[in-house]
C-alpha cells in the first residue's frame, strides 16, 4: 500500500532534466527554476526531442572548443620554438601550450562522457 502510494507519487512526480540547460527539475514546474524554460505542457517526445538538441549543441560546442585548444596548443608551441628562451612571450608560449593541451584534453573526455550517456538515454 505505501510501496503503491510512493510509485503513484513518484510517477506523478517525475523528476527530469531541463532540456535547456540540464538542472535537474520536477515535470510539474511551470518552468525550470534555473533558466526559465519552459517545462509544463512538454509531452515525452518534445522533451526528448528537446534534449537531443541540446546535447547536439553542447557536443558541437565541445568541438569547436577543442579546435580552438588545439590551435592554442600549436600556437604556443610554434611561438616557442621561434622565440628565444627568456622574456614574458617566451613563458606565454610556454602557458598556451599547457593550457591548450588540458583543455583539449578535458572537451575530449566531455565529448566521450556526453556519447556514452545519450547511447544509454536514448
Ligand atoms: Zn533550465
Amino acid at each position: 500500500m505505501l510501496l503503491q502510494l510512493a510509485f503513484t507519487k513518484g510517477e506523478f512526480m517525475a523528476i527530469i532534466s531541463c532540456p535547456a540547460c540540464g538542472q535537474k527539475v520536477s515535470d510539474k514546474a511551470p518552468e525550470c527554476p534555473k533558466c526559465g524554460a519552459a517545462i509544463a505542457g512538454l509531452d515525452k517526445e518534445k522533451l526528448a526531442a528537446m534534449e537531443r538538441d541540446r546535447r547536439l549543441n553542447l557536443n558541437q560546442s565541445l568541438v569547436t572548443q577543442s579546435m580552438l585548444a588545439m590551435v592554442l596548443f600549436l600556437a604556443g608551441f610554434f611561438f616557442y620554438w621561434q622565440l628565444p628562451p627568456h622574456g614574458w612571450q617566451y613563458y606565454a608560449a610556454i602557458l598556451a601550450i599547457g593550457v591548450g593541451f588540458i583543455w583539449y584534453l578535458v572537451n575530449r573526455v566531455r565529448i566521450l562522457m556526453l556519447k556514452r550517456k545519450s547511447k544509454h538515454g536514448l
